[in-house]
């Protein structure tokens, strides 16, 4: 893992990038000095300010809810060029963000694209309150209600749901949606490039709590080890929408 905490510049002479595994250690590493007040602030400072300047490239995606609490180079323990964020309430995912995530990708080769959505949510709250009262919210705000209702309606919600469950569920569904809507992003996950998964992140305790993969995400070293169970993973989805065909002479 040595490769890990080369500058942004050796990186992109190197050409390359952690596995998604090793990124999501890093992530891990980040969030538990985190929660336990230990933060290291890694590529904060002058240097690798400088450094980045020539460009960039970041070993994660991170698709979060914007919650003013859900910090992500703070709470993964982070710093400057590590995280490529994208953020929208309630982790709202529409074409701009798609496409944000798959630039990403296909610019950056980053090996992890994190959904990160959090207890309490607002705009999931706000969508379980519209299902419950049959009146939608006026403004923009209809909009996010309107594409988080799936989740909150979701058959595999457990009996009497509590915003909790549906922000969990809300969350493994925008991960599965990366992949099921993005060629780029799918392809990758195939090809076991890029892991995307799902985290919820616990407000109070600052803990990232993986509760989606589409890849087991352990590493050799941690096989054996009683305190890092392998990651649960769902299969992946391949299931991808017919690919685009520009038709040429039509006439
Ligand atoms: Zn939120």
């Amino acid at each position: 893992m040595r490769y890990l905490y080369l500058s942004a510049k050796e990186h992109h002479m190197a050409g390359i990038q952690p596995t998604p595994a090793e990124a999501w250690k890093r992530l891990k590493d980040g969030n538990r000095r985190f929660v336990e007040g230990s933060n290291e602030h890694p590529n904060q400072d002058t240097i690798r300010r400088t450094d980045l300047a020539s460009g960039q490239f970041p070993f994660a995606s991170i698709f979060g809810c914007g919650d003013s609490r859900l910090a992500a180079e703070i709470i993964f323990d982070l710093g400057l060029g590590d995280a490529f964020v994208v953020r929208t309430a309630g982790h709202v995912l529409e074409n701009a963000a798609l496409g944000s995530l798959e630039y990403a990708v296909d610019e950056f080769e980053t090996p992890i694209v994190m959904v990160l959505g959090h207890d309490s949510c607002g705009a999931v709250t706000a969508a379980s309150k519209s299902l419950e009262s049959g009146e939608m919210p006026h403004g923009f705000i209809r909009n996010l209600v309107q594409h988080i209702l799936p989740s909150v309606m979701s058959p595999k919600l457990p009996e009497n749901p509590v915003v909790n469950d549906m922000v969990r569920e809300h969350t493994r569904q925008t991960a599965i949606r990366i992949i099921e809507q993005s060629h780029i992003i799918s392809d990758a996950v195939v090809e076991g490039k890029v892991a995307v998964i799902g985290v919820f992140y616990h407000l109070k305790e600052g803990k990232a709590e993986l509760v989606f993969s589409s890849q087991d995400l352990t590493l050799p070293e941690e096989k054996n080890d009683a305190q890092n169970p392998p990651t649960q993973t769902l299969p992946v989805v391949v299931k991808t929408p017919p690919r685009v065909v520009v038709a040429e002479n039509l006439d």
